[in-house]
């Protein structure tokens, strides 16, 4: 397909339907996981779509996960199968449709008391189960030497056995971007740094639009929609709010924390996962592009925001959990990240870890479509749920969801071949044919493995417009060492700007701005 992500098109046919006031069938406000997904659906469905993000596709908690494609073991035990079933369903077609971002993983639960592996045991048999012919694979106990070999970093004091069993894991801005991709090749138009300021009404006072303003113009644009969809996450009730100033809040936010390491913490193909920590949670370490990632935390949060600051508290809980369960535990000066995700859950009772993951689509007295709460597992799920009711609400032609067998943008069954360009699928090759280009080839840091190409391909095909898109969500250089993406933030910013047509004072801010943000993903 080809040259579909480019931001001045999509802003030129924006404009030119708000001009004429020709109304889109529907208009998504928030570009994560939930409104991409949205997006995916409505354009596959032949509908005609616009989403529109306030910053960058995928900057708020869509790119901030723990990477896992689950079910959720921990739903199991709060007793919501519904949840857990819809999830490992869910998991088995990500993986079928996003072969090149969604993996299998085997897990290990180390036992270190006697009742650990019956219990755990027939807990995962259960979750086996309930997976169906959606199974990644069987789960067993392990001897001790066997729970030893598969994770030869684990604490063998006391150590009694353990059980494996297999999830999926993914790379989750790349697949945002992917499915981004997957809907602009399905018609539909896209848009970021382009926030919503307001909402149109209709005569009756039914929301039939949506007021934006472009940030890389400043100018305003009113875009007429049949049925304006809310898929803004923990931004959810601020968004209901332009629309209705009394609405009730539907949503709290909690936020959790990861830290990444050097592989070395964690050798070997296999995740641990701690069942209970000492807050009741569940705790993994998790083998990702080559680093070792730990997390997460449940820390309640009043206000939610773009840049969530981990907590000392939050950090000193990792490394002390992680540590009890390291050979050699990990210190401060070991975390060459830390990055801040906040939960959007859907209000109830109790603690927010004990709160529902399921979603819920909520339509205001004003006609806003709301849909908030899931997983990102559960996306594609979400979408079809929402559209359902967006074509009711709509009017529109009811065409059936077709997204179960839609394969995700750069599907290839054998990315493995690709190497440090596995994430890109069927579009590496043309990553390889642009590194040919002079200095294209060059690896930006000896300790991440990213090549210039793919900075001067995330221009032209995948709608970066900043450093920090590049190195925080279309590659994924933050993540895993902020020193590293520190030291490269100049030579990308050169890159970028003989893309974008920007001059040196651009760059230069460029690369304070991104410092500046990046300081936060350190610790000292
Ligand atoms: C710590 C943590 C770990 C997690 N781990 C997993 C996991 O391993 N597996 C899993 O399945 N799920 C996991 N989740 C859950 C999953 O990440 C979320 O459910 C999902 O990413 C939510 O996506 P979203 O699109 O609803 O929200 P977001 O990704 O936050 O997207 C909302 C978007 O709306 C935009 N926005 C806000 N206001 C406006 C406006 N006025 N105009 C336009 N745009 C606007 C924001 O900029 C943002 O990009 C985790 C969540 C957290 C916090």
């Amino acid at each position: 397909m080809g040259r579909l992500m480019r931001r001045d098109k999509m802003r030129s046919r924006i404009r030119a339907r708000s001009e004429k006031q020709i109304p889109w069938d529907i208009a998504v406000v928030g570009g994560g996981a939930t409104g991409m997904g949205v997006a995916v659906d409505a354009a596959a469905r032949g509908l005609d779509v616009v989403l529109v993000e306030a910053h960058d596709f995928g900057k708020g908690t869509s790119s901030r996960s723990t990477k896992l494609v689950h079910g959720g073991v921990r739903y199991l035990e709060q007793g919501n199968i519904p949840l857990v079933m819809s999830a490992l369903k869910e998991r088995g077609l990500m993986r079928k449709n996003a072969p090149h971002l969604v993996h299998d993983l085997a897990f290990v639960v180390p036992n270190y008391s006697w009742w650990e592996a019956p219990f755990y045991g027939i807990g995962l048999k259960m979750y086996d189960l309930l997976a169906g012919k959606y199974g990644f694979g069987a789960s067993r106990l392990l001897s001790r030497e066997e729970t030893l070999k598969r994770l030869p970093g684990l604490e063998p004091e006391g150590l009694l056995g353990g059980v494996v069993y297999y999830d999926g894991q993914f790379d989750d801005a790349r697949l945002l971007i992917h499915l981004a991709m997957t809907a602009a090749d399905h018609g539909a138009a896209l848009l970021n740094y382009c926030p919503a300021i307001g909402f149109e009404r209709d005569e009756d006072g039914y929301v039939n639009g949506v007021t934006v303003r472009d940030e890389e113009t400043g100018r305003e644009l009113s875009i007429p929609a049949r049925v304006v969809v809310n898929a803004t996450g923990v931004f959810t009730d601020q968004v209901r709010r332009l629309a209705d100033p009394e609405a009730e809040p539907l949503m709290v936010t909690s936020q959790g924390i990861h830290l990444v390491f050097d592989r070395s913490f964690l050798r070997g193909e296999t995740a641990l996962m701690v069942p209970r920590t000492s807050d009741g949670r569940v705790l993994f370490v998790i083998p990702w592009h080559g680093h070792a990632v730990a997390g997460t935390t449940d820390t309640p949060v009043d206000a939610p925001s773009l840049e969530p600051k981990p907590l000392e508290e939050e950090i000193e809980f990792i490394l002390e959990t992680a540590g009890r369960y390291l050979t050699r535990p990990p210190s401060r000066k070991d975390v060459l990240a830390v990055y801040a995700g906040l939960r959007p859950l859907v209000r109830g009772e109790g603690k927010t870890s004990a709160l529902s993951r399921d979603h819920v689509i909520h339509v205001d007295n004003s006609g806003l479509l709301t849909i908030t709460g899931g997983k990102w597992t559960t996306y594609r799920h979400m979408a079809e749920d929402c559209l359902d009711h967006a074509i009711t609400l709509g009017k529109l032609p009811d065409v059936p969801c077709s997204t179960k067998e839609l394969r995700i943008h750069g599907y290839v069954e054998d990315s493995g071949s690709l190497g440090s360009l596995e994430v890109y699928g069927s579009d590496a090759e043309a990553i390889r044919e642009l590194a040919k280009g002079p200095k294209l080839a060059a690896q930006l840091h000896p300790d991440l493995p990213y090549i210039a190409a793919e900075v001067v391909w995330a221009a032209r095909e995948e709608m970066a417009r900043s450093v920090e898109d590049v190195l925080a969500r279309r590659t994924r250089a933050l993540f895993l060492n902020a020193e590293a993406a520190i030291a490269i933030a100049e030579p990308v910013a050169r890159l970028l700007s003989a893309e974008l047509g920007r001059d040196e004072a651009w760059i230069a801010a460029q690369v304070s701005e991104f410092c500046a943000l990046a300081e936060q993903y350190r610790v000292r």
